[in-house]
């Protein structure tokens, strides 16, 4: 056993060479740092596990982004798009078996049209859950504008994630344009934390290029951002996508998802206080991945609740997971095995970052000394 990673996971502060050398551990290594994330876990969010209710609710989108399974350049996608009906529906769903949250998510739209349907959607949400339900929105870059729309129509979460936080491998994975422009995505960032959000990033992880200082650099980028949620997870290469092409870069699907668990540990440890995702991504490689995640510091899951009927066109990867089960089935096999994991469901609740609290005090102290 290395006494070097002993010594590393008793500092309060990880510097880059801490981090990769975390990600480089081996098998019996590990585990300290997997013990140690769900030590710190537990004392800081508590051994307890948020829902929230995911609906994909269209797969059609402006973007080229060269990962992804229903980028617009993709002809072979068949496209939908929910009905108002059938996504306040799954709302209705979420908050009747007490998921406490949903997320929407979709591909990413800017028209007119688009930004006063979301907003429309959002305001009923609330409305036919009696204001509880909690919305995390997951739509892509917009204006500050739309952003400031749908944070006052009853949005408090945004995931927007950076995909890589080097500029240099955002361009190998997106094309270079205004359309897919790294300092777009990162201003939009700023947008959302300055408008009041909680603000979600993340990164995939094992993509073609990257190396463990790009992953280190990751983690330091969210500490720095001071992000209260991330949701990282492996990528999934998708034979569509212009990124198929370099596949023989990749690592095996399962180192990726061992270098998941260790970012998501090592991220746990480094960010005490905030939400991190067990990526869906996780149990297209491994059945039990994200109860996996939820040992190793994850304490949100999303199950899907997309009407069964259109998952199987919203697939950013092949193998997708679940998209021949109803909501029902997939909450009940869900719950059943969180429960092995050792963690409670915190049924009902909205389950907000302990981070963002915190964060939002220290922001008001500053503005009252500033006055
Ligand atoms: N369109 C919005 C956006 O890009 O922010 C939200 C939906 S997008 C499908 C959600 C996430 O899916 C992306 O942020 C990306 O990280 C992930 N994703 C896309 N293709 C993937 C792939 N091949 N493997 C793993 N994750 C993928
Ligand atoms: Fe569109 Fe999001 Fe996929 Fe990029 S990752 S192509 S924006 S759905």
């Amino acid at each position: 056993m290395s006494n070097r990673i002993i010594k590393i996971l008793e500092k309060s502060n990880f510097c880059k060479e801490d981090i990769i050398e975390l990600l480089q551990t081996n098998k019996e290594e590990r585990q300290l740092l997997f013990a140690k994330a769900n030590e710190v876990k537990k004392n800081h969010v508590g051994l307890k596990t948020y829902y929230r209710g995911l609906i994909e609710f269209s797969n059609i989108c402006a973007k080229d982004c060269y990962y992804c399974g229903i980028r617009a350049g993709n002809k072979n996608v068949q496209r939908y798009d929910l009905s108002d009906e059938q996504i306040l529906q799954a709302v209705k769903f979420a908050y009747d078996n007490n998921y406490g949250s949903v997320v929407f998510q979709s591909g990413e739209r800017m028209d007119k049209q688009f930004i006063q349907r979301i907003e429309q959607l959002l305001i009923k949400s609330k409305k036919i859950t009696e204001g509880k339900i909690g919305i995390t929105i997951s739509l892509g870059e917009q204006s500050k504008e739309t952003y400031e729309k749908w944070f006052k129509a009853g949005a408090h979460r945004y995931l927007l994630r950076i995909e890589s936080s080097n500029k240099a491998l955002y361009y190998k994975i997106h094309p270079q344009n205004k359309q897919h422009d790294f300092d777009t995505r990162l201003k939009a960032l700023y947008n959302l934390q300055k408008i009041g959000y909680q603000t979600g990033t993340g990164v995939m992880i094992g993509l073609p290029f990257q190396t463990f200082e790009h992953l280190a650099d990751d983690l330091l980028f969210f500490k720095a951002f001071d992000v209260d949620m991330v949701g990282m997870g492996p990528y999934i290469e998708h034979t569509e996508t212009p990124l198929y092409k370099e596949r023989n870069r990749l690592l095996p699907l399962e180192e990726r998802f061992i270098l998941t668990l260790k970012m998501i540990a090592i991220l746990r440890i480094m960010m005490k206080d905030i939400n991190i995702a067990a990526a869906t991504a996780l149990q297209a490689i491994d059945p039990i991945g994200r109860e996996k995640a939820i040992k190793v510091g994850a304490n949100i899951i999303m199950p899907n609740i997309t009407p069964t009927l259109n998952r199987e066109n919203y697939q950013l990867y092949e193998n997708k997971p679940c998209i021949d089960e109803g909501a029902d089935e997939c909450t009940n096999c869900l719950e059943a095995r969180i429960s092995i994991s050792g963690d409670d469901i915190g049924y009902g609740e909205w389950g907000d970052a302990p981070h963002f609290a915190k964060r939002k005090k220290k922001l008001f102290k500053n503005l009252k000394e500033l006055d």
